[in-house]
C-alpha cells in the first residue's frame, strides 16, 4: 500500500436551502465581500440578489466581479484581483460553478502574494515556493462537477501560451465551502450531463491513479455509486431534488478524491483539447474517456472490474478481468442515456492538430500523465486522440 499524507481543511455546510447561513459564515471575515461570477445564471435565477440580500442583512457589503468566463483566463484573475483591491475587500465569495470557483481561489491567493497569476503556473518564477496566502474565501457551487468548492486546484488558462493548468497550492483551500444542492436545479440538462460526468471521471481516475490511497479510495468509490445512480435522474428531471442532492455530495466527495489522487490520462489528454477549442470539460472528458478505459483497464483489473460493476455491470460468470474490459462499454451506455455520446471530431478537433494537442499535454499535464498506471508515451497518447476522433 502507498504512504499517504490526508489533509482537507475546508470546512464544508451541506444541505437544501444552506446558503441561508452564508450571512453569519460571511460576518466570521469581516464587512465586506468581493462576489466573484460569470455573467448570467445567477443573475438570471436571483441567486445574486438572495446572496447580496443576506450578507446585507448581516451588514456585509458585496461588490461584484461579474467577468468570469467559463475555462477563466490569466486576463480574468487580473481583473479581479484589482477589483478586490481597490474595493479593499475582506474576504471572496466564489458563486457558480467550477470556472467561478476556480477564478475565486486564484483572485483570493493572488490579493496579497506577490508578481503575476502567470508566475505561478508549473516551471515559471514562483512556481515552487507558491502564493504567499490568500484572502479568506467562501465557495458557493451551483453545478455539481469539478468539486472546487472544497480542494486546492484552480485551473487557470494562459490563452496566449496555450497552456490549462490546474494550479495547486494550499493557499488554494476556500475556507468554508456551502454545497446547497438546491441551487443546481437550474442546471440545464446538457450542462448536468457534462458536470456530472466530470465528477465520475475525477472519482474513476482518482481510484486508478498510482496516487490512490485507502481514504481516496473510500471517497471515489461513493462518488461512483452516487453518480450511477442518480446522474440519468437528474439530468431528465432536473428538479429531482434526491437525485441532485446525490449529485452535488459525489461531486464534492469526488473534488476531494483528486486532492491527493490526482487525475490520469483523461484530464491529461482532455486539457489540451479545453485550451486549443475552449471546449466545456466535462465533454473534452467524455470525448476521450472511453478510449481510455478500452486500452489501460488490464493496468489495474481489480479496480477495473469495480469500477465496471458501479457502472451497472451484473452480468454473471464473468472472470476480473473479462469483467474490467466491460468498463469502456459500462460507460458508454451511461453516455448515451445523458445523450453525451460525444467525439473529438464533435468538439472540433482534426488528425493534423493531433501531435500539437499531444506535445502540449507534455508540457502542460505531467502530473495526470505521471499518475497513470502503465505507460503513456507520445505514441500512446496518440493514439488515445486519434481514437477519440
Ligand atoms: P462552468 O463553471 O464553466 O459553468 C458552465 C455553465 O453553466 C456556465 O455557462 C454557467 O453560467 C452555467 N451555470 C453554472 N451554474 C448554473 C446554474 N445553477 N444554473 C444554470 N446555469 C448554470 O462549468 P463547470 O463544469 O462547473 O466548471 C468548469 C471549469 O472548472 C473548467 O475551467 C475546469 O477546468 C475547471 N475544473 C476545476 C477543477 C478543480 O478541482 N478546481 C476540477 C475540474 C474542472
Amino acid at each position: 500500500m502507498n504512504h499517504f499524507r490526508f489533509i482537507l481543511p475546508t470546512e464544508v455546510i451541506f444541505g437544501v436551502d444552506s446558503i441561508e447561513q452564508i450571512g453569519e459564515i460571511g460576518n466570521r471575515y469581516g464587512k465586506k465581500a468581493l462576489i466573484v461570477m460569470g455573467g448570467n445564471s445567477a443573475r438570471k435565477s436571483g441567486l445574486l440578489d438572495r446572496v447580496v440580500g443576506i450578507l446585507k442583512d448581516k451588514g456585509i457589503e458585496s461588490a461584484i466581479f461579474d467577468k468570469v468566463t467559463p475555462n477563466p483566463t490569466t486576463e480574468v484573475i487580473r481583473g479581479g484581483v484589482a477589483l478586490a483591491k481597490e474595493e479593499k475587500v475582506d474576504f471572496i465569495i466564489g458563486l457558480g460553478g467550477g470556472s467561478a470557483m476556480d477564478a475565486s481561489k486564484a483572485i483570493a491567493f493572488m490579493s496579497v502574494s506577490k508578481g503575476d497569476i502567470l508566475d505561478y503556473f508549473p516551471g515559471e518564477k514562483y512556481f515552487e515556493e507558491g502564493p504567499q496566502g490568500a484572502l479568506p474565501l467562501i465557495t458557493v457551487t451551483t453545478t455539481s462537477g469539478t468539486g472546487s468548492e472544497a480542494n486546492q486546484v484552480a485551473v487557470v488558462t494562459d490563452t496566449e501560451g496555450n497552456r490549462k493548468c490546474g494550479l495547486r497550492t494550499k493557499d488554494g483551500y476556500p475556507t468554508v465551502a456551502i454545497i446547497d444542492p438546491k441551487l443546481t436545479v437550474s442546471v440545464p440538462p446538457r450542462i448536468t450531463a457534462a458536470t456530472g460526468l466530470d465528477v465520475l471521471y475525477h472519482a474513476l481516475e482518482a481510484y486508478v491513479s498510482k496516487k490512490a490511497s485507502p481514504y481516496t479510495d473510500l471517497l471515489a468509490i461513493e462518488a461512483m455509486g452516487l453518480v450511477s445512480k442518480s446522474l440519468a435522474k437528474a439530468v431528465k428531471d432536473g428538479a429531482d431534488i434526491e437525485a441532485r442532492a446525490d449529485m452535488s455530495l459525489a461531486n464534492t466527495f469526488a473534488g476531494m478524491a483528486i486532492d491527493h489522487g490526482g487525475t490520469v490520462a483523461i484530464h491529461a489528454t482532455s486539457h489540451p483539447v479545453s485550451a486549443y477549442y475552449d471546449s466545456p470539460h466535462g465533454e473534452a472528458l467524455s470525448a476521450v474517456a472511453p478510449t481510455y478505459l478500452k486500452h489501460y483497464y488490464r493496468t489495474d483489473i481489480p479496480k477495473f472490474a469495480k469500477i465496471a460493476e458501479l457502472l451497472g455491470c451484473q452480468e454473471a460468470g464473468l472472470t476480473q478481468e473479462q469483467k474490467a474490459e466491460k468498463a469502456s462499454e459500462y460507460l458508454i451506455k451511461l453516455l448515451e442515456e445523458v445523450d453525451l455520446r460525444i467525439t473529438l471530431s464533435d468538439l472540433g478537433v482534426t488528425e493534423d492538430m493531433i501531435d500539437t494537442l499531444t506535445k502540449n499535454s507534455f508540457e502542460t499535464m505531467k502530473g495526470a500523465i505521471g499518475n497513470t498506471k502503465g505507460t503513456l508515451e507520445y505514441d500512446e497518447m496518440y493514439q488515445l486522440y486519434k481514437e477519440s476522433l
